[in-house]
């Protein structure tokens, strides 16, 4: 008899997520007997839904916006990606019962940005919007491809200096407000703010962008977010969405539940196909 086992996604809101569809995706393409699905779980019920998920013989969870910080607090051991970035997106049962906490939003990312756009960082001036679960996962393997500098800038300006100054010792990494980038410029814009979720863009200077210059947003959706726009309005040489990185964080957390890694192009293609955007 096959052994179906039991993954899930939890975060709120949870019901425009992919995740339950792209890893339906990876495990027919690899034959792998799982469900996957989504769980509406706000912050304050996080403890008590992941205790009877793992209870009930779940075997591995991710977690979105806004458990990230609460799962790595509930995570008995961390890798060290995770354990540095103090978010985690991935939950996983181990032999003894132990409960694992990885971050796969960094890898995720330069995945997508270095192997299926061709985005090269080193020496680059890269800059951070957001200071959130998201921007956490990031930013060390960001400063570990030997960028040039990176600022973190922040609505709430204390959370980018006292998340700057927690990895000082991995890189040139600095943390501001949003006005005090004025006169400043960068090859490589990320949005890891929400404000795309409500169509809203933080308060940039004109000429931020250097020429040939790529924005990234982290959000994506079935059309061009807010900040895609801003970075095509604002000439640069790619604007991209998190389509392509949500592919492969799931990839990469699939690979450490199963020990199996999915072809992520086929997937990617396919979501895109699917919101008429050939890439
Ligand atoms: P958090 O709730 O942890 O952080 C939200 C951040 O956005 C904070 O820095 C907050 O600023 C800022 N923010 C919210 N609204 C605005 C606004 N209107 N203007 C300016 N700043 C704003 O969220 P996450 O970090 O977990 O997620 C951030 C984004 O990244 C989401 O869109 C999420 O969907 C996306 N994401 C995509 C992934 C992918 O695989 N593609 C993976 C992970 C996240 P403040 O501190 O001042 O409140």
């Amino acid at each position: 008899m096959t052994n179906i086992e039991h993954y899930a996604v939890f975060g709120s809101p949870i019901k425009h997520s992919k995740s339950p569809r792209i890893h339906k995706l990876f495990a027919e393409q690899t034959q792998q007997a799982l469900v996957y699905d989504d769980q509406e779980v706000p912050a304050e019920q996080f403890q008590s839904a992941v205790s009877d998920f793992f209870e009930q013989g779940g075997k591995g969870l991710n977690c979105t916006l806004p458990l990230k910080e609460l799962a790595w607090s509930f995570a008995d051991i961390k890798t060290e990606r995770a354990e540095l970035s103090k978010a985690v997106n991935t939950l996983a049962l181990q032999a003894d019962g132990s409960i694992l906490g990885d971050n796969t939003d960094g890898v995720g990312l330069l995945t997508d940005l270095i192997n299926n756009h061709q985005v090269k960082l080193s020496n680059t001036h890269v800059l951070i919007l957001g200071a959130g679960g998201a921007s956490r996962g990031i930013i060390l393997p960001i400063l570990e491809q030997n960028v040039a500098s990176l600022v973190i800038a922040n609505r709430t300006i204390d959370k980018a200096i006292n998340l700057a100054n927690e990895f000082t010792h991995k890189g040139t990494i600095t943390g501001c407000g949003f006005d005090d980038l004025a006169n400043q410029q960068f090859d490589l814009i990320i949005n890891a703010t929400s404000s795309s979720l409500s169509n809203d863009l933080p308060p940039l200077p004109e000429n931020i962008l250097r020429k040939n210059g790529v924005c990234y947003d982290l959000a994506y959706g079935n059309e061009p977010t807010t900040f895609v726009k801003w970075g095509k309005k604002n000439q640069a040489s790619k604007s991209l969405d998190g389509l392509g990185m949500l592919v492969e964080q799931a990839a990469e957390a699939f690979f450490i539940w199963r020990g199996v890694r999915p072809n992520t192009k086929d997937v990617i293609a396919l979501l895109n196909a699917e919101r008429g955007k050939v890439i």
